[in-house]
């Protein structure tokens, strides 16, 4: 399809890549062209560029299910929709796109109006200007700009509360592509536009009749429909100049600050005659009904009145009245949804006071005005600021060809930003390839009645499909004692469940009846496993001290709770499979994005052959997290079946949603505590209590329950309880997710202690300080440690950040403010590193030297990102003292070396690093004889020397933890030694959260670890900053929302936030603690892949006590909830404020809510 889309998407996409000089120089220049034109007459966007290089011609394209076509002229193209009134216009196809992606809307004919050339003028006029409404968002962005820079500031109100909203909508790329027009007429209930276009008093032009149609009210119909026919066609916008004493805000409050849909958005407009008395207002919100909606009896209320407090009480009940959302409505959020109408209203008060103010016009209290944030047309886009101290110095004795220490490149990074690195969807398909289709349960919990396949059979490009009963092999996976099954057979147990499968040609499809029976029981929430006992074994449990007593002696005693929602991996790449036999003697090769190759060669009892018969390769992972253990093995297993049943090479890549819907997550968990305290903070006692939802099946689940081993996380608790459960809900299973049960264990530790310090009225670091390991010490479990670093961590974190005057400063500005306030945590780990099970901590490398000397290693660590091949490459520089460069690993694979390990817990560079370095010693000393007759020889001349005197070249090296005790856990005895070392870290945290909103950003984040002595400290900080920014994720903003009948929702990127760069804190430090040393890990490294995850909690903790000093002004002191994530709805609705307390409480119970909290 020719692109004619104009040129100024480019611009835009420019500007925003290169913040630097030549962006700032070409701005410029398009601003003044666009002033040039707009002065003298109207430009045309992009259309006359066209109109140079393309005869004015009709262009049809017919394909088998959809023609295009192209008209060149509005009479065209107002025929055409006259013709064909149900044909889409297709601008920048972000509307229509997700519509016949997602939601299988199909259209036979699309009509291109891209030369359409008066849908792409601006057009001056006296008091106004009129933007085509097939212009971009980003050139409409321009279009403001540059008359926001050629008029007085009291005319181009309107211009900058649209470009406010135009900053924030969506992302640059989309901004790039999607149309005004397009924004209008799609009419989102929550658009960003409509709201302000609305109330700024914008006007439409239509064709056919060329009629001018004003944007308000009666313009929005109900649902996506406005006042257009279907034949209709939008042509421009007028955007009209302000006048003096006229006012226009926007507002968005979003899930995350960019490229989010807007949870509530207004578009505000007061004209203020004499004496600042209101002589018109229009108040429009999005996000509160089916479609933008004018609060027109909240703005009758404020007529005739003077700006000013007293004004708006009244305005506040009667918008409570008008603007109202059932308990259960759609989007859920209600709550916070009706206290945003409030406070929106109140944040647009306060800024036209403001304005008020710099005009020198005085009429009431100008209280609170300076907390409000001032609008302008500066981007408002956080820059972040990154300083690392690398350990990149290296001793001086140390060879040039020696990388260990050295902050070498990742040694994908080129590949992978340029899109050459090869994952399993690039391998080119081979001969005959199928696709496979998972066919899911659509209940909670269902007997099935039946599968009727002939449908599906019958529909082109499906060949097969795949049932339980044709499985060859195993038909169950065992997980921890229980057994899964790999294909639902008379049962579901959750709406994810795969049924069956089909096989097909080319595009997976599948229409495959299920008959259920009458759903069962079914436990969604985590409460109705607890009540039920719904659990899977075993408990876990681990007790020192006399808690009771511990509890009795206490000055106070406190109960509390912390919820933590769980988290979707969302790596990069999704679940992806390629299963192709070899065609003898059932030998298959399985091409799979796994971190457990080992435990995806399961494969082989799937199909009831031996392992020998089942190779895995592992390339590499596009991201893992832990979700490329189990499940990857599960869907690799049933693939493979379709390859057996088939004699076809079959492919299997999950869609996202798909992914998000089927591989579950991490476990979200209830903790549950009592803590009795000192008066001058000691903790004497804790009783902890976790409950973590599994979802259906077991998977790790009890793994996780181990979590109980982290509950002390960096403290000396002498009386300390724990138990934990797995709770069997009929959710989709959860699985292993970084960190796996530390980021919930310690998160509930840290509220304990963040309750002892609110009940005790002191800085939540003292209490920390006064509870933390000091001297040789001994965990809860009887494992003996040296907290040394960890101090030396918390003190230096404590030293760059200036601590005290920090916290002075913060507290003046909330003295300062009274709706922003700033909150700070400062947070410990010590994090155990090795698998508690001791046979996983072994490991194996083959490492082959070719006659050129080149080297070839393979070891049983797969690559993730995490950098381990990179790691093991510096590892053989060292040890064969070869320049790195020289070193190649290619795959991980289960015939170069079987039986590996998962890589996981942080110890992948640990245990295959030993296994390698051991394999390159082995070939050292065999090249001694060579070397010593050639000591000036290069190592090219000794393994050319060395082939022609028959020495083996190849070794295999193997590592297995041996230090004695081995890592155990004696859970009837409730001790042990369950890792090999801990890494220490700690981190600060400072926060500034709008108590109006909810809306928070981190203004300042510093870390500092403990990685020992790094092997690579450019890879080891590149590990501390993204897992930072996933425990910033979990802890604050990525929220899994599930239907009360176990659905999940937020099953993309466009329901599921993940930090993107927005999130970053404006300053973000991170160092790694020099002179550190570690006798258990190769080269006196530590694992570093998990730690720092849990450190992104501090933002989290910054949060609670920006919060609780806003509490503070409402009167409410002491202890306080907070659930994870920390959500701008949950922040802003503990904050307690005002607007907050006014919105009436429906009963729970009293209504089925919209979403589940699980
Ligand atoms: C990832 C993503 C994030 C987004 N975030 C936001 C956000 O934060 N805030 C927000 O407000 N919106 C957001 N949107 C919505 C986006 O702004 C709209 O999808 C976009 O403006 C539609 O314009 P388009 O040119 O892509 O329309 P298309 O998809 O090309 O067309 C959409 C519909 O509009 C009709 N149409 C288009 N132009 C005309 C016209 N001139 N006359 C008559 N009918 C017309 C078409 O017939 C079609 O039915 C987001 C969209 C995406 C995909």
């Amino acid at each position: 399809m020719p692109s004619v889309r104009p040129g100024l998407g480019f611009a835009g996409f420019v500007y925003r890549r290169c913040y630097g000089y030549w962006s700032c120089v070409f701005q410029r220049f398009i601003r003044f062209l666009i002033n040039r034109c707009l002065i003298n007459t109207s430009v045309t966007f992009g259309v006359k560029r066209v109109a140079l290089t393309e005869p004015q011609q009709t262009r049809w394209f017919r394909g088998e299910r959809v023609a295009w076509v192209s008209p060149v002229s509005l009479e065209e193209l107002v025929l055409l929709k006259s013709t064909h009134p149900q044909a889409p216009l297709v601008l920048g196809n972000t509307a229509l796109g997700p519509e016949m992606k997602f939601r299988g809307a199909v259209h036979p004919l699309l009509i291109s109006p891209s030369r359409v050339a008066p849908l792409f003028e601006v057009t001056h006029a006296p008091q106004g200007v009129w933007v085509g409404a097939g212009l971009s968002l980003t050139q409409v962005q321009m279009v403001l700009e540059a008359r926001v820079e050629a008029l007085p500031q009291e005319k181009t109100e309107l211009y900058r509360a649209l470009l406010h909203q135009l900053r924030a909508l969506a992302g640059q790329q989309i901004r790039n592509v999607a149309s005004l027009g397009g924004n209008i007429v799609s009419a989102l209930p929550n658009s960003d536009l409509n709201p302000v276009l609305a109330a700024g008093g914008c006007r439409l032009r239509v064709a056919s009749d060329g009629e001018e149609v004003p944007l308000d009210q009666d313009f929005f119909r109900g649902f996506r429909t406005t006042l257009l026919g279907a034949a209709d066609v939008l042509v421009a916008v007028f955007v009209p100049e302000t006048r003096p004493g006229e006012f226009v805000r926007a507002f968005r409050q979003a899930p995350r600050k960019e490229n989010a849909l807007a949870t509530v958005t207004t578009g505000m407009r007061v004209v203020l005659g004499p004496g600042a008395v209101v002589r018109d207002v229009q108040l429009y919100y999005g996000g509160v009904g089916p479609c933008t909606l004018r609060a027109a009896r909240t703005g009758q209320a404020l007529l005739g009145r003077p700006w000013g407090e007293a004004m708006l009480q009244e305005a506040y009940s009667v918008l409570l009245e008008e603007v109202v959302l059932p308990p259960g409505a759609v989007g859920g959020k209600v709550g916070f949804r009706r206290s945003l109408t409030l406070s929106l209203l109140f944040k647009f008060y306060l800024e036209v006071q403001q304005a008020l103010a710099l005009m020198g016009v005085q009429n009431t209290t100008q209280q609170g005005v300076q907390s409000t944030t001032q609008q302008g047309v500066q981007s408002t886009t956080p820059e972040g600021v990154q300083n690392t101290t690398q350990q990149g110095e290296v001793s001086g004795s140390q060879s040039e060809q020696d990388a260990v220490g050295r902050p070498v490149m990742h040694r994908s990074a080129p590949a992978q930003a340029t899109g050459e690195a090869v994952y399993v969807d690039d391998t080119p398909p081979p001969q005959g390839e199928l696709f496979l289709a998972l066919v899911t349960s659509t209940r909670p919990h269902a007997s099935i009645l039946g599968v009727d396949v002939s449908a599906a059979l019958r529909l082109p490009g499906v060949l097969d499909v795949v049932t339980h009963a044709d499985i060859p092999g195993h038909k169950a996976r065992s997980f921890m004692g229980y057994e899964e099954e790999l294909l639902a057979d008379k049962e579901v147990l959750s709406v994810c469940l795969s049924v069956c499968l089909s096989v097909c040609l080319s595009v997976p499809a599948g229409l495959v009846e299920v008959g259920w029976c009458t759903q069962l029981w079914c436990p969604v929430p985590l409460q109705d496993a607890v009540q039920r006992e719904s659990f899977f074994l075993p408990r876990r449990r681990i007790e020192r001290g006399d808690v009771c007593k511990g509890l009795e002696t206490a000055d106070h005693v406190h109960s509390g709770e912390l919820r933590l929602g769980g988290q979707e991996h969302f790596y990069m790449e999704p679940q992806s499979v390629l299963v192709v036999p070899v065609g003898e003697e059932t030998e298959f090769h399985v091409y799979v994005s796994s971190q457990a190759p080992t435990i995806t060669q399961a494969v082989a009892e799937t199909l009831g052959v031996p392992s020998n018969r089942v190779t895995c390769h592992v390339k590499r992972l596009g991201g893992a997290f832990g979700g490329k253990v189990t499940k990857t093995s599960i869907l690799a297993a049933i693939t493979a079946v379709a390859a057996w049943k088939t004699g076809r090479a079959v492919r299997c890549v999950l869609e996202r949603g798909e992914d998000m819907l089927i591989t579950g997550a991490r476990h979200p968990v209830l903790g549950r505590y009592q803590v009795g305290f000192m008066e001058d903070g000691r903790i004497t006692a804790a009783d902890l209590q976790y409950y973590a939802n599994a979802g259906n099946t077991v998977d790790e689940s009890p793994l996780v329950s181990q979590m109980v081993l982290h509950m002390d996380n960096a403290y000396n608790i002498p009386n300390l309880r724990g138990r934990a459960v797995a709770c069997r809900t009929n959710l989709p299973s959860n699985t292993a997710f970084r960190g796996f049960g530390v980021p919930q264990a310690a998160a509930v530790v840290e509220s304990m202690i963040t309750d002892v310090a609110l009940c005790l009225a002191r800085p939540a670091h003292q209490i920390r300080e006064v509870n933390m390991y000091r001297g040789l010490s001994v965990t809860h479990y009887g494992m003996r440690f040296d907290p040394e670093n960890l101090w030396r961590c918390w003190e230096e974190v404590k030293g760059r950040v200036g601590l005290g005057p920090r916290l002075e400063a913060l507290r003046s500005f909330n003295q300062d403010h009274r709706w922003r306030k700033r909150g700070a945590a400062l947070i410990p780990i010590k994090y155990g590193v090795a698998f508690s099970e001791a046979f996983l901590n072994q490991a194996a490398a083959l490492v082959h030297v070719y006659k050129d000397g080149s080297v070839l290693v393979s070891h049983g660590g797969a690559e993730m990102g995490q950098g381990i091949h990179t790691k093991m490459q510096q590892v053989v520089s060292r040890e064969l003292g070869v320049p790195s460069s020289q070193v190649y690993v290619s795959e991980t694979s289960t015939a170069s070396v079987p039986n590996s390990c998962p890589s996981a817990a942080s110890y992948g560079t640990d245990a295959n690093g030993m296994a390698v370095r051991d394999a390159c010693q082995k070939l050292y000393k065999r090249l001694e004889p060579i070397r010593t007759k050639n000591p000036k020889g290069s190592w090219d001349s000794w393994t050319r020397a060395a082939f022609l005197e028959k020495i083996s070249l190849s070794a295999t090296g193997f590592f297995r933890y041996t230090v004695c005790p081995d890592c155990y856990m004696d859970w009837e005895k409730m001790e042990g030694q369950p890792y090999s070392y801990f890494t220490y870290g700690a981190c600060y945290s400072e926060v500034e959260l709008d108590c109006l909103t909810g809306d928070y950003r981190t203004l300042r984040t510093d870390i500092v670890v403990d990685v020992g002595q790094s092997i690579n400290p450019s890879i080891d900080i590149g590990q501390v900053e993204g897992a930072f920014l996933q425990g910033l994720g979990l802890y604050t903003l990525e929220q899994l929302s599930f239907s009360p009948g176990g659905l999940l929702y937020s099953r993309g990127p466009s329901q599921y936030k993940i930090p993107a760069v927005c999130d970053v804190p404006l300053s973000f430090n991170v160092h790694l603690l020099p002179d550190s040393n570690n006798p258990h890990a190769i080269y006196s490294s530590k694992g570093i892949g998990e730690p720092v995850l849990f450190l992104g909690s501090s933002v989290f903790y910054a949060i609670k006590d920006a919060v609780s000093a806003a509490r503070a002004e409402s009167g409410l002191g002491g202890a306080f909830p907070l659930d994870s994530p920390a959500t701008p709805e949950r922040a802003c609705l503990a904050c307690a404020t005002p607007f907050s307390q006014r919105v009436p409480v429906s009963e729970p119970g009293s209504f089925t809510p919209w979403a589940l909290n699980i």
